[in-house]
């Protein structure tokens, strides 16, 4: 099969759909892989390490998406690139179209047979495809929390990991599933206080296995949360309810109660955030401050550690795209029912029910 690699045009998207070494892989199958110039400059994969991995350099994207009979991609497909589109051509990649109607609709109209990351499955139900970018918000979430708790930007000015004969920072994790899960990771990691909330039993006892005496894993009431935020030095909101905006769990009134300086992390800005304060920022203005607090809510986080992202991205797509490229997108579907999940509009019909039904399509 013949596999196209567009550069990504998404504003300040650096990651790119195919590593190098995933291109040697594709190739080693027996398949021919085009990719646009430039493509992986943003995780500092040149031309020729894309060439030396086997994969031809194409002038611009026109001629990707013309030749590819299957497009992986990171980011949605932008207007422009869904006007490329054709009946029959793959596109694998994060499409989210739930929120979406004017892609949905271009989708369809293209003919083309859309495979989304995130709603391929694993066989316990999870979203493998998803996890690995909770997995490096939920790290980053320390990263970036740590470095707002510094006195020029606008934090208290406590190094989370404390010195002998001082005491570390308290970080507070709302929220213990992946995000949280690798945030208190490393949070533990640097010595700091920490403690995780969460209310589902099995995250609790997951924590509690895993963590020990390392972390404290106490169920998140109103009353625990507003004890452990109040006298925290970084809260970090990683909390997910499936298919609805997060709770707003922390008030402005409670923010007001925190030590000036203190330091949120709204991980989960992207589905509205759960501090009552928090409005979405970008990497290039990420903070703000609202009570005295630094509140950190960066929608896409992942985008700032693109080469790391990439990689683990392609960690979990790399064996569907080979199992659809030696298959065929039927042979691969039919093969795994947790690829089939993943299929969202084919031959002008939107099949993933979810979005056929809140985008009153029928199914
Ligand atoms: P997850 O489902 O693995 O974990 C969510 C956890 O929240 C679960 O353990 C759940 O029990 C817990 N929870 C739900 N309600 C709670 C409550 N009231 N109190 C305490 N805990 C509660 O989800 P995840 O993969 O960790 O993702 C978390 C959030 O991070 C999501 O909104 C996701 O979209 C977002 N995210 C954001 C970025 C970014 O760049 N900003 C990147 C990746 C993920």
């Amino acid at each position: 099969m013949l596999i196209g690699v567009p550069k990504e045009i998404k504003n300040h998207e650096y990651r790119v759909g195919l590593t190098p070494e995933s291109v040697a892989e594709l190739v080693g199958h027996g398949h021919d892989v085009l990719i646009e110039t430039q493509a992986g400059a943003g995780i500092g994969a040149s031309d020729s390490a894309y060439s030396d991995a086997g994969a031809r350099i194409a002038e611009d994207s026109d001629e990707v998406f013309e030749r590819a009979e299957m497009v992986i991609k990171v980011k949605e497909p932008l207007a422009v690139e869904r006007a490329k589109l054709r009946e029959g051509q793959i596109l694998f990649t994060y499409l989210h179209l739930a929120p979406d109607p004017e892609q949905t609709r271009d989708l369809v109209d293209s003919g083309a047979i859309c495979i989304a990351y995130e709603t391929v499955t694993d066989d316990r139900g999870g979203l493998p495809l998803l996890k690995p970018m909770s997995q490096v918000a939920g790290r980053m979430s320390i990263q970036s929390g740590a470095a707002a708790l510094e006195k020029s930007h606008g934090g208290l000015g406590v190094l989370l990991g404390g010195v002998p004969g001082v005491a570390p920072g308290k970080v507070v994790v709302i929220g213990g599933g992946v995000v949280g899960f690798n945030a208190a990771q490393m949070a533990v990691g640097l010595h700091a206080d920490v403690t995780i909330l969460d209310r589902s039993p099995v995250a609790l006892e997951r924590l509690e296995t895993h963590f020990g005496n390392s972390a404290k894993v106490i169920y998140s009431t109103g009353a625990t949360l507003e004890d452990e935020v109040k006298r925290a030095d970084l809260v970090v909101g990683a909390v997910l309810v499936p298919g609805a905006a997060a709770p707003k769990l922390v008030s402005r009134e409670l923010i007001a109660e925190m030590k000036p300086g203190a330091v949120v992390v709204d991980v989960a800005i992207d589905q509205g955030g759960c501090f009552a304060t928090s409005r979405p920022t970008t990497h290039d203005d990420p903070t703000f401050i609202v009570e005295g607090v630094v509140h950190y809510c960066v929608a896409n986080m992942p985008g700032a550690v693109a080469k790391t992202s990439t990689y683990a991205l392609n960690n979990a797509t790399l064996p569907h795209a080979i199992s659809i490229a030696n298959r065929g997108w039927k042979g691969a579907l039919a093969h795994d029912p947790c690829l089939a999940m993943g299929l969202n509009v084919a031959m002008g019909h939107v099949t993933y029910e979810a979005v056929a039904e809140q985008l009153s399509y029928p199914h």
